[in-house]
């Protein structure tokens, strides 16, 4: 495998777990929505790729249902649901089942002001700490706190937030980069710089366990994610990522796991990957087909066209040896090498894939035939590549039999 020699540099001195939140973060973006029944078969298979935790919702019907399904799937990974710092929304995870609840509550007095103007930091802290009491104490369960908000919020009431939410009963707490303004940067400050947050809540806080929860809105969310990781190593023994795949969500949506993942794996060595990375794109599907969500062909690790290559030079190349413009193998995230005709398809990848197809040696001239009419086609203004159909019957055409 030469293209391991490539990776693997580095090492993590903390264990990186995911905690999957497409099926509550991810399904809130425009447009998407997911059937009970399939939010449980994407929940199995990001059990089988091996996230530590999936993150749902539980208020509508459909919810309900799907969190009972996936409940009874009995599945390795933990289950969590979403609630607000309130009493109710507790109760209503505890009748669904959820062992495990994430409570999610503003940090930032952006958020304070527009939702409470006239409630004091302890009146917030308060409301917070009874709810985390509720979860934890009163019922048992694994809590963890959401500072919605983190990278906006004053670092002196986000300090007491933690260690009041430590001290209710929450094992963790997650840095929630709202509105995707982190930086990855060790030498940004707080609060949005998301190493020196990583530290600072080590260093003044007593709270187990940190998480990272980054959006896109600079398209740094995966870059952010790793930065945490990078900044946990050494430092805490475990850390978080909650991401979601696809990296749907909000507005530009979250960190991808799959990128995140095979971060992980590639980069850092992360053996737990190893065997499962093949389901990628598999998953992916699945999530754009029982979401309504179109993937991008060009989507990275799991887009069509991933792996694709069409220009000359790139398919020569590929042809030659596919480490020449791939990173990796297709097969390792479970997707496939792709070589296309159009616009800029050349002689070799033209006689490559009459070869393919007829199991024959095209002569040079049946190829520059083939060339030629491709050409004809792609000067009359088409953009799209050829369909396998239409180059067969080109071949057709000139004479070619498949
Ligand atoms: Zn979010």
């Amino acid at each position: 495998m030469d293209y391991m020699e490539y990776f693997g540099k580095l090492s993590l001195k903390v264990e990186p777990l995911i905690d999957d939140t497409t099926l509550r973060d991810g399904v809130q973006m425009p447009g998407l929505a997911v059937s009970p029944e399939d939010a449980a078969e994407i929940a199995c298979l990001l059990d089988e790729i091996g996230v530590e935790r999936i993150e749902l919702h539980h208020f509508h019907d459909a919810d309900k249902k799907a969190a009972r399904l996936i409940h009874d799937l009995g599945l390795n990974a933990r289950i969590a649901g979403w609630c607000r710092a309130l009493r109710e929304d507790i109760d209503d995870a505890i009748d669904c089942g959820f062992e495990e609840v994430g409570i999610s509550h503003p940090v930032s007095h952006i958020h304070f002001r527009a939702k409470w103007p006239d409630k004091s930091e302890d009146e917030l802290l308060r409301r917070v700490i009874d709810a985390v009491e509720y979860a934890a104490k009163d019922h048992g369960l694994r809590v963890f706190v959401h500072g919605e908000d983190s990278t906006r919020a004053n670092w002196e009431f986000e300090r007491r937030f933690i260690n009041a939410v430590a001290e209710a009963g929450a094992e963790c707490y997650r840095i929630c980069d709202t509105v995707g303004i982190g930086l990855s940067d060790p030498a940004a400050p707080l609060p949005n710089g998301i190493p020196a947050k990583i530290k600072a809540i080590k260093a003044e806080t007593k709270i187990e366990s940190i998480e990272i929860h980054a959006h896109d809105d600079f398209g740094n969310a995966v870059e952010n994610t790793m930065a945490a990781i990078r900044a946990a190593s050494g430092l805490w023994d475990k850390v978080y990522a909650s991401t979601t795949f696809l990296g749907i969500g909000e507005r530009a949506g979250n960190a991808e796991t799959e990128k995140v993942i095979m971060n992980l794996y590639l980069h850092y060595g992360v053996k737990k990957y190893e065997g499962k990375t093949g389901l990628l794109k598999k998953l992916a599907d699945l999530i754009g087909h029982a979401t309504g969500y179109v993937i991008p062909p060009n989507k990275a690790i799991v887009g069509d066209y991933a792996f694709a290559h069409e220009s000359g030079i790139h398919t020569h190349g590929v042809l030659k040896d596919p480490l020449t413009y791939e990173p990796y193998p297709p097969e390792l995230v479970g997707n496939k090498r792709r070589l296309t005709i159009g616009k800029h398809s050349g002689k070799a990848i033209i006689r490559f894939k009459i070869k393919s197809l007829t199991g024959m040696e095209p002569s040079d001239e049946q190829v520059a035939a083939v060339v030629s009419r491709v050409k004809a086609i792609y000067s009359g203004g088409r953009k799209a590549s050829l369909r396998e159909e239409e180059f067969k019957k080109i071949l057709n055409e000139v004479g070619i039999e498949i």
